[in-house]
Order: C-alpha cells, then structure tokens, then sequence
C-alpha cells in the first residue's frame, strides 16, 4: 500500500493529509509550528510512521516547506491552495486564505489556473495574530473571545484595522465603558470587513480558508451575511494547502523522478 501524503508547514500550525490510492482522505494530522521547528516536524515523522507504516509519498508547502526532510518535493503554497480548493469548488473563484500571520486573496480561472494573487505579509490585520493580540490583551483565550462575541448583538466594528491602532481604540472604547462582548464582536465584524474589502464586490465565488475561518463560526456568521450565495467554505478550512499537496504527490505517483527520490 502507498499512501499520499501533503504537509504544510505554516507559521502557526503544521496540518498534514493522507489519501489513499483512490484520493480519498484517511487522516488529517495538526500540530502548533513552534520555534523548535525541527522537533515539530520529527513529531509529525513519528505520528505518520505509526498511523501509515507503508509507502509514503510525501510533497510538502507552506512558509516552512523547505524544512521537511522526508518530502520528495515542496510546492509554493499559493499553488496548493488553490489545487485544494478547486478540488472541492471546481469553478471560477476568490480564495481568501486567512492564515496566522498573513492574509491572502488568489484569483482563479474555471479551469483551476491562478489568474493572479495577492499577499498580504506585511500586516497582521485580519490575521489570527490579530485576534491572538488582541484575546492576550483582554486575558482570554481565543474560544473565550469568540463565546464573549457570540452574546453581543453589536453592530459597531472596531475602526482601526491596523493592530497597534486597534489595541488603542479598545482601550479607549473600555474606558468610554463599552462592554467586553460589545468590543468582542466588533473585533469579529472588523476581521469580515477586511475580507469583503479584500474581494471588493465581484460577482464571483468567495472560498475563504484557513484557520482563523474554520474555528470561529461566528465570523463565517457575518460574512453570510456580507457577501450572501457568494461565500463558500470548504468543509476543512485549515487543510486546504495541505489537501492540495497531498494531491500533488498523488499525481506524482507514476513519476520516474519521484520513484528514483524514494528509492535513493
Ligand atoms: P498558518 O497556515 O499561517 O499556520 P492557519 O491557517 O493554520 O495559519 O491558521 C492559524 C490561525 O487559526 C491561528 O492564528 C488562530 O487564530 C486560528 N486557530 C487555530 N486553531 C484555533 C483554535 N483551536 N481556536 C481558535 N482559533 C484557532
């Protein structure tokens, strides 16, 4: 038996999915990329070899994807987003991927080729960075943020998208006496803003991934409503870079090059 596998290292979360010989799905793995980048992906070595003690064919993406020593080839992660994406949504699209640290919206044709994308690195609005400043600040966790903000009704966003600027008008916003939950859903409705302004207002599909989409519900709430039928969410927002290098190294499986790379 061979199996198929894809890893994406991120900066905040290393995600991992196997498929079988008939691209079917049969394990995700998760873990927190930490500084200790070495013993992250040696952890996620040992969790493969005991969950798949067979033929690996490993192809690896994300930020860290040069780092995986047992992947027989890395791929940009734009391009396994999108190979991801398209796999679920075979259409023309926005993807918006929301990861730890940066954000980013890939323009795709109907027959899953990128027309264009852009990345946004530099800043962490809209990021899970944001919302993890920002749950530290209020001495939360980040399941406490999102509970707080699922009992406010609130309409009011916070302005500032920028974290530093954000961080100053919470706090003046507290001291005004604004309440917590009040301010939580502002941070959440703020976040959605900064998506809908990343697609503008084309027509086209939406398909937001990521983390920061996949484990906060209220979020994918409010962006129903911003942008209707559009938005599209895959069933395993998080997976989605993962999904499509796993599905890379499935099309490699007849590939001399590879063949020659597990046999040295
Ligand atoms: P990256 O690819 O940059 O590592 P991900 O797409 O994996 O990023 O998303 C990471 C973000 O997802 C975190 O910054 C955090 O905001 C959010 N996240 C991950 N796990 C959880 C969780 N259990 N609860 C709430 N948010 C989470």
């Amino acid at each position: 038996m061979t199996v198929f596998v894809g890893v994406d290292v991120g900066s905040s979360a290393t995600k991992s999915v196997v498929l079988d010989e008939n691209k079917q799905v049969l394990e995700r793995f998760i873990l927190p990329t930490s500084l200790r980048l070495e013993l992250d992906i040696q952890q996620l070595a040992n969790q493969l070899a005991n969950a798949f003690p067979c033929q690996r064919i490993v192809f690896s993406t994300g930020y860290g994807r040069n780092r995986v020593p047992f992947a027989v080839l890395n791929k940009p992660e734009i391009i396994c987003h999108t190979k991801g994406v398209f796999s679920e949504f075979p259409y023309a699209m926005d993807i918006v991927d929301i990861g730890g640290q940066d954000n980013k919206v890939i323009k795709v044709n109907d027959d899953g080729t990128i027309q264009q994308f852009k990345m946004n690195s530099k800043c962490a609005a809209g990021t899970g960075a944001f919302l993890e400043e920002i749950a530290h600040k209020a001495n939360l966790s980040l399941d406490e943020l999102h509970g707080l903000a699922m009992t406010s009704h609130s309409q009011a966003p916070l302005n500032s998208f920028c974290t530093v600027f954000a961080m100053t008008e919470l706090i003046k916003r507290v001291m005004q006496g604004e309440s917590l939950p009040d301010l939580a859903r502002g941070v959440y409705l703020s976040v959605a803003e900064r998506i809908r302004e990343m697609v503008g207002h084309r027509k086209t599909p939406v398909v937001v991934t990521g983390g920061v989409i996949q484990h906060n519900p209220l979020l994918c709430d409010i962006l129903i409503e911003k942008l209707g039928d559009n938005l599209k969410l895959p069933a395993f927002a998080q997976f989605t870079g993962a999904l499509g290098a796993a599905l890379y190294a499935w099309d490699s499986k007849d590939c001399s090059e590879v063949a020659e790379a597990l046999d040295a």
